[in-house]
């Protein structure tokens, strides 16, 4: 498993050339260019002990999720990478790999939902102590962070669905001279758009159910690390806890990858088009979305990202009933939950994704609705808005 691969002379490509190449080497004894499907628990041992390239039990190591990874790593230009069951099982795992009940961490006021209630109702009651503070307001960090016991500073940029950006960079500073390690969820951005451990990072977190993955046919999550010390930790909880990624699932995120780079060109692309549509209809009195010069983050984005994603989100003047009546309109947007997918996605936070915060401070407004923009054809992403808007 460890030895230099084609895979690993390919770490100073191109990132395309990476995403179709890292990981896997063509088979050795049929020349198969993509990895099977490697549906096996166990492994034939050559004498006790006599172990072929590594692999002994699948929960250990599986060699499609060994392929997985090493494109994971390739990607982000971590030195290893963890592939899941799910973005949150690789965040439990991540937790627990780092840190003891009694530690303290730093996480976003507006985390994703999912990892905010791990956070409030699984790693709180274990022990794990957190702050929430604004991520794009890196003195807000600096004061949540409790010099000694924080362990953990964590992340999301843009954030889910308000999009707000936080300066990686400036934040990692922050971390480090606390003591404590920079975690960055970069399901939003992707690889391709944004790469965290290059900024400062130590640890970059995945649902790769998102625009890793990418056809909405697959929940998964992976960590990728940037140092050895810290991928110890996490190779060992890993394969302690179990919450694997099982060879299909590492297959169909893998066959995801090889086309993310266009992929994201795409969802760029539509989503800028979407957001000049937007601005210039009469029934929307916001557009949210980084790539605009009035976006708070617009600076601190166009230093760290390559584009500004396909996430849109934007408000409404007549309010909630015709936010909710616009989603239920459209029809080239599939009216769901999720994102990253190829096909355009349209919810109202308020009422589906962010519905467990109402009435706390995380509530977003009611007049709010999120685009995924997918990779359809532009032109019928426009009329679908505009006939669901009339
Ligand atoms: C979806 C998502 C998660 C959780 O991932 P699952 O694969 O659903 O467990 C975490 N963070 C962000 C930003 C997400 O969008």
């Amino acid at each position: 498993m460890s030895e230099q691969t084609q895979a690993d002379t390919e770490k100073a490509a191109g990132f395309e050339t990476r995403a179709i190449h890292a990981g896997y080497d063509p088979d050795p004894m049929t020349g198969a260019v993509i990895p099977p499907i490697y549906a096996t628990s166990t492994y034939k041992q050559d004498g006790v002990g006599g172990m072929r390239g590594g692999y002994e039990y699948s929960r250990s190591a599986n060699p499609t999720r060994t392929a997985l990874e090493g494109c994971l790593a390739a990607l982000e230009q971590g030195e290893r990478a963890f592939a899941f069951a799910s973005g949150l099982a690789a965040e439990d795992t991540l937790l627990r790999a780092l840190c003891k009940p009694g530690d303290h961490v730093v996480i976003p006021d507006d985390a994703y939902g999912g990892t905010y209630r791990l956070f409030a109702k699984v790693e709180q009651p274990w022990g794990l102590e957190y702050t929430p503070a604004q991520v794009a307001d890196v003195d807000a960090v600096r004061a949540a962070i409790q010099p000694g016991r924080t362990r953990i500073v964590w992340v999301e940029t843009p954030t889910n669905p308000l999009l707000n950006v936080a300066d990686i960079e400036a934040i990692a500073a922050v971390a480090h001279e606390a003591g404590a390690l920079l975690v960055v969820d970069n399901t939003f951005a992707s690889p391709y758009l944004q790469q965290p451990l290059s900024l400062g990072a130590d640890v970059v977190v995945h649902s790769t159910t998102k625009y890793c993955g990418g056809h909405s046919d697959v929940v998964g999550g992976a960590l990728v690390v940037k140092d050895l010390e810290v991928a110890e930790k996490v190779g060992f909880h890993q394969n302690s806890i179990g919450a694997v990624a099982g060879p299909f699932d590492a297959w169909l995120v893998l066959r995801g990858l090889k086309t993310l780079g266009i992929r994201m060109d795409r969802h760029c692309d539509n989503a800028e088009r979407v957001v000049a549509f937007l601005k210039d209809h009469p029934a929307v009195s916001q557009v949210i979305y980084p790539g605009l010069e009035e976006h708070p983050g617009h600076e601190v984005a166009s230093r760290q990202m390559k584009r500004y994603g396909g996430i849109v989100s934007f408000r409404l003047h007549a309010g909630e009933q015709k936010a909710l009546d616009t989603c239920a309109r459209a029809t080239v947007f599939t009216l769901g939950e999720s994102l990253g997918g190829v096909e355009s996605l349209i919810e109202h936070p308020g009422r589906m994704t962010h519905a467990s915060v109402a009435g706390t401070d995380l509530e977003v407004p009611a007049d709010l609705i999120r685009l995924s923009v997918g990779i359809e054809t532009v032109e019928d992403l426009i009329a679908d808005l505009d006939q669901a808007l009339a």
